[in-house]
């Protein structure tokens, strides 16, 4: 008999998009004649640029060819991408980051998701409060979090990030030794300073711990001052494992491909404390195993992206959508909310009026303007007061959107 892991069990509390869904269907059966504006979807919705499209074509026509065909690529990414990773995002920051400590991935969900598989099942975790699910729900599948009870996990440390403490997560009291740091920061879409984040480093160095840090939304970051790799803080090629992602950065959600960045220095300890082990070389050996590399087209469509041209017209799309959030943010402030994020980062965090609560909120905008958020709550306990809008949206939807929750409020 083949026993269930029955950590899984415990995550069925978590279907937010499906519960959203299945509240938005509803609404529009009742209401048919309503066309409803999402501004809830983490997607984007511009097309790839023409730089990317290229460069898939001319891919794709090598596979025709029997010289130029490719089959099984290096594990580790492809050279062509991996060369152009360092001296794009890396060298111009300063930052020295060898070959061989970038892993080519398939997106930043699969290896934020499976980077846990390295380190023993009973190391102690923290996430900032509210979180992307991915770190949570992957380190519940292995057994690390205990049991969920009344909307938190028994042996997770929660570091709450609110208006009250200006969304900076603030160092915890006890040593743990995983702690999962995504800026610019979805849900909320606020940035953490090099000072904010040299804090981190110094805990982590001073503890013996890991930071796995989520850079997925780097290039939506607008302020000079504030870091778009934690390997600006010095220090952090110790403790630090980077993840990026060009879902966001260039649209590709349905491409498939990123980068990971273990560095050589970064170590956990065996139980018996007298070896130190390069998580470089585990995360190789773990790649090797179950992963077989991100397909050539989609390497050569990342490549793309460094070009002038790629450059230049991955920038005009990350501005649209900035454009998008820039309107929304200043038509909900003039409206009277409070909206937090939105400057560094696709996403808005608006606090619900008069402490309504996130679901409450959530079924007040849909029933009152037709426009979907989603609840904070979804995101943790910390998220409860809060919503959610992305800017990824068309122009006109968002434009009609505000204007839709303008005429909504003056009518209360
Ligand atoms: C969208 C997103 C990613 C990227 O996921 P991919 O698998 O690369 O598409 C990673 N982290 C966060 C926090 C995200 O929101």
């Amino acid at each position: 008999m083949a026993l269930v892991n029955e950590h899984y069990l415990q995550l069925s509390a978590n279907y937010l998009f499906a519960d959203i869904a299945k509240k938005v269907n509803a609404y529009k059966v009742s209401h048919p004649q309503k066309h409803v504006i999402s501004l809830g979807i983490g997607d984007v919705t511009q097309p790839l640029c023409p730089a990317v499209i290229n460069a898939m074509h001319k891919a794709v026509d090598e596979m025709a060819v029997k010289a130029t065909f490719r089959g099984y690529g290096p594990e580790r990414g492809y050279d062509f991408l991996r060369e152009a990773i360092i001296k794009n995002d890396f060298t111009p920051r300063g930052i020295h980051i060898d070959p061989n400590e970038v892993f080519v991935n398939d997106g930043a969900k699969s290896d934020t998701g499976n980077f846990q598989e390295v380190v023993r099942w009973d190391n102690s975790v923290a996430v900032t409060d509210p979180v992307y699910p991915v770190y949570i729900d992957s380190n519940a599948m292995i057994g690390r979090c205990g049991t969920f009870e009344k909307g938190k996990w028994s042996s997770l440390t929660y570091l709450p990030c609110t208006d009250d403490n200006k969304f900076i997560p603030q160092i915890p009291d006890h040593r743990v030794d995983m702690i999962y740091l995504c800026y610019p920061n979805n849900p909320t879409g606020t940035v953490l300073t090099k000072d904010e984040l040299k804090k981190w480093i110094n805990y982590a160095i001073k503890n013996d711990s890991l930071i796995l840090y989520d850079a997925a939304y780097e290039a939506y970051i607008r302020d000079e001052k504030i870091p778009h790799s934690i390997y600006e803080i010095r220090g952090a090629k110790k403790v630090a494992i980077e993840f990026h992602s060009y879902s966001k950065t260039a649209g590709f959600t349905g491409v498939r491909c990123g980068y990971t960045i273990v560095p050589k220095d970064v170590t956990a300890t065996t139980l018996d404390g007298k070896q130190r082990i390069s998580l470089n070389q585990l995360w190789d050996r773990r790649q090797s195993t179950k992963f077989n590399g991100t397909s050539y087209i989609s390497q050569r469509a990342a490549e793309a992206i460094y070009t002038p041209e790629g450059k230049e017209q991955t920038k005009a799309t990350i501005n649209y959508y900035m454009t998008n959030a820039k309107i929304m943010r200043e038509s909900l402030t003039k409206l009277g909310f409070k909206v937090y994020g939105g400057e560094n980062a696709p996403y808005l965090w608006v606090k619900t009026p008069d402490g309504t609560d996130s679901w409450k909120f959530f079924e007040q905008l849909l029933f009152g303007a037709s426009v979907v958020c989603t609840p904070g709550v979804g995101f943790g306990p910390s998220g409860e007061g809060f919503i959610r809008l992305t800017s990824f949206g068309d122009r006109e939807d968002c434009y009609e959107a505000m204007q839709r929750i303008a005429n909504w409020i003056g009518s209360k």
